[in-house]
Formats: structure tokens, C-alpha cells, sequence
């Protein structure tokens, strides 16, 4: 069997890998972060019992600032496989924490990649690093592709840049088997709600149920290659299995606006946008990034992936979700008080 570990593993992508792997029979380990509220209602439908035969899932406390703790864990569970997907992840909070997603993204990334060292596991474990197009920023060619000169525009895209370039260094400098997943964004109902998407389909469906009357938007105007997450985490996986460690680019190949995504929402709940959506310039970003659409052909002829989830498919499949959550947030608000 198999033993993987996740850094990550309570967000939106950790929880779909976690889901896949333990189908594939990995024992899958986690790392989540103490809170006083709890933080894992991605993956509580996952959660056994420890204490009963046949668990397959482990979830241990942790953080990607703290080294030590890496080290001892790396130590303990010689993995076979990790999957690095922790991290400070929105843009726009990167600006106001700069340091800190600098030390989450990029010096957690160096803290795991010399944690292996120190673990001895160079020969034997294999490494992902998940990359993002936020890397491209200011696009320097159209679509993005593996070779594409890089241009961060956030402190977010620097420190994805720094452990990008460390995974390839490690591979380069080490042999160690670890590859970069360049991912384009990817959505779905688990998405964080105050990314773009999911801010989208939460208000809509709680406007067409009277719990919301407006949605505060920034740039409208800026393009991005969505796709679904759950398909998006297979390539994690893909990339792992092969004989030698590369780089991929994930992504649909298709570009849309902000404000295209707000029209197909609201459309299928049968509602003019332009009623209820107003601008906020706190949304917007001091660098923003215009433009992305990446080219997956390098997934497609070396792994034989492609995304079948589009983007019309796509908002829907999160607009049916988040009405369902509505439906039940208003039940809730409609019963009596005790
Ligand atoms: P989420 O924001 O949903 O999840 C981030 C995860 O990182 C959570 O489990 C979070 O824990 C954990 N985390 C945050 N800070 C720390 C820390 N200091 N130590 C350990 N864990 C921490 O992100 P996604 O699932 O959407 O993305 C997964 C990865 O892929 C991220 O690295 C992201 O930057 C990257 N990426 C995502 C893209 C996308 O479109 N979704 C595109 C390209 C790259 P907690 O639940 O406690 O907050
Ligand atoms: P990002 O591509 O990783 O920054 O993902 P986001 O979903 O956070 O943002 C996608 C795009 O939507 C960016 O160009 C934002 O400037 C734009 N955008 C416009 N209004 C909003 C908003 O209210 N929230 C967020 N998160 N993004 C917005």
C-alpha cells in the first residue's frame, strides 16, 4: 500500500486528493493547522474513526513555518509520496500579508524540500509542488505554456515562483523524482468563497432567495482559464506516476471575463446581473493580471489528460450546488425563534 502526505489537504484541492487517493488504496496522511473553529468540513466526510481497523486516513497537526515539525513527520512516515498544496492562497490577501504568504508559500515549499533531505527520502519519495499561472502575470505570450517567460504581479506569484523554481533546482541539483503542476484557476463547489467564482455563485443563489440584495464586485474585466478542480487533481496524481519528473501545464484553453461569469450565473437563475451587482475598488488589486488562458497539449501527449469540464458546465455545476446551500440557509432563517 501505498502512503501519500498532504499539506493542504483541508482546502478545496487537498480534499479532492485526498478523495482520489484513498480510492487508488493509499494510506493518505494530512497536516492541518490547530484553529479554534473547525477547519475541516472539506474532509469530514473522509474521517474515520483512528482507533478502528482498516482507517486509511491520518491527519496530524502541523505548519509550513514550522521545520522541525516537517522533519519529525517526514522521519516518522516515509512517504512515498508528497503532495504540497498548503498555502496562503488569495491574491489579493497577498498583498495585505506579504511576508507571511512569502514564508507559507515559498520558504514552506524549501522547508519540505530540505525536510527530505534531512529525512533521507531523496531516493525514495516522490515530490509535487503546485505551481500557478498566477506565475505568467503579465503575460508574455498567448496561451501560457510550460516554456512561457514567467512575470509575477503579486506577492502570491513571487512566492509560487521561488518554490517553483526550487522544485526544479532539487530535481536538477538532487535526482529527486519532484515535479510542478503550473495549474490555471480551478473551481468548484468547495472553492474558498471569496475567490471570484464561488463569490459569484454564493451571492446569486442567495439573491434569487431573498437572503442577499447586492454583490460588490472589482474588475470585471479580467480573463481567466477555468476549470474543476475535482478533474485538476488527477494531473497531481498523473505526474507522480510517470518515470521522470516534469512540469505541466493544466489548464482548458479557454479564456472568459469576470463579467462573463457573472452573466452565466445569474442567467440560469433567470436574474439581471446588472441589477444587484455595484463596484467596490476594495476587490481591486495594486498589479492586477489581465489575461490567462493556458495550453494543456504537453498534459494531453505526455499523459493523455484533458479536461472534459468546460466553462458553462462548470458554472452550473457550482450554481446548482450553492442553491442547494441556500435553500437550506433559508429554511434555516424561516424557522421560528425558541
Ligand atoms: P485553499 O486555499 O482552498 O487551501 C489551502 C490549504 O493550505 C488549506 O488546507 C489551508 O489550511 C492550508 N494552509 C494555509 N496556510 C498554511 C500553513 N501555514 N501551514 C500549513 N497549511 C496551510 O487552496 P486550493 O485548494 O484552492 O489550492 C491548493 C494549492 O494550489 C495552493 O497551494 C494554491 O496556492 C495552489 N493553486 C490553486 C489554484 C486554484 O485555482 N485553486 C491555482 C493554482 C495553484 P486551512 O484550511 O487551515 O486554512
Ligand atoms: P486569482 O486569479 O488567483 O486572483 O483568483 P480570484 O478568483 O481571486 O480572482 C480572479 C479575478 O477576478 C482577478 O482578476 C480579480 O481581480 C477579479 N475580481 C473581480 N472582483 C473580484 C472580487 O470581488 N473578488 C475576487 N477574489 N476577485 C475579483
Amino acid at each position: 500500500m501505498k502512503k501519500a502526505l498532504i499539506t493542504g489537504i483541508t482546502g478545496q484541492d487537498g480534499s479532492y486528493l485526498a478523495e482520489l487517493l484513498l480510492a487508488k488504496g493509499y494510506e493518505v496522511h494530512g497536516v492541518i493547522r490547530r484553529s479554534s473553529t473547525f477547519n475541516t468540513s472539506r474532509i469530514d466526510h473522509l474521517y474515520r474513526d483512528p482507533h478502528v481497523n482498516g482507517v486509511k486516513l491520518f491527519l496530524h497537526y502541523g505548519d509550513l513555518t514550522d521545520s522541525v515539525q516537517m522533519v519529525k513527520l517526514l522521519y516518522s512516515l516515509q512517504p512515498d509520496e508528497i503532495y504540497n498544496l498548503g498555502a496562503q492562497s488569495h491574491v489579493r490577501v497577498s498583498f495585505d500579508v506579504p511576508e507571511y504568504t512569502g514564508d507559507v508559500v515559498g520558504m514552506g515549499a524549501q522547508r519540505i524540500l530540505e525536510a527530505i533531505q534531512e529525512a533521507g527520502l531523496v531516493k525514495k519519495v516522490r515530490y509535487y509542488q503546485a505551481s500557478s499561472s498566477e506565475m505568467f502575470g503579465k503575460v508574455q505570450a498567448v496561451p501560457q505554456i510550460e516554456t512561457t517567460p514567467f512575470w509575477p504581479r503579486s506577492p502570491y506569484a513571487c512566492a509560487k515562483l521561488y518554490a517553483h523554481w526550487l522544485t526544479v533546482n532539487y530535481r536538477e541539483s538532487y535526482g529527486l523524482h519532484a515535479s510542478s503542476g503550473i495549474l490555471f484557476n480551478h473551481e468548484s463547489p468547495r472553492r474558498g468563497e471569496t475567490f471570484v467564482t464561488r463569490k459569484i455563485t454564493r451571492a446569486a443563489t442567495r439573491i434569487k432567495l431573498g437572503l442577499q440584495e447586492k454583490l460588490y464586485m472589482g474588475n470585471l474585466d479580467a480573463k481567466r482559464d477555468w476549470g474543476y478542480a475535482k478533474e485538476y487533481v488527477e494531473m497531481m496524481w498523473m505526474m507522480l506516476q510517470q518515470d521522470n519528473p516534469d512540469d505541466y501545464v493544466v489548464a482548458t484553453n479557454e479564456t472568459h471575463t469576470v463579467k462573463a461569469f457573472i452573466e452565466e450565473t445569474f442567467g440560469l437563475l433567470d436574474l439581471d446581473w446588472e441589477k444587484y451587482v455595484e463596484y467596490d475598488k476594495r476587490y481591486d488589486r495594486p498589479a492586477e493580471v489581465d489575461l490567462l488562458i493556458g495550453d494543456p497539449a504537453k498534459a494531453k501527449k505526455q499523459l493523455g489528460w484533458e479536461p472534459k469540464v468546460k466553462f458553462k458546465e462548470l458554472v452550473r455545476i457550482m450554481t446548482e450546488a450553492d442553491l442547494e446551500l441556500a435553500k437550506r440557509e433559508a429554511q434555516i432563517a424561516s424557522l421560528p425563534a425558541l
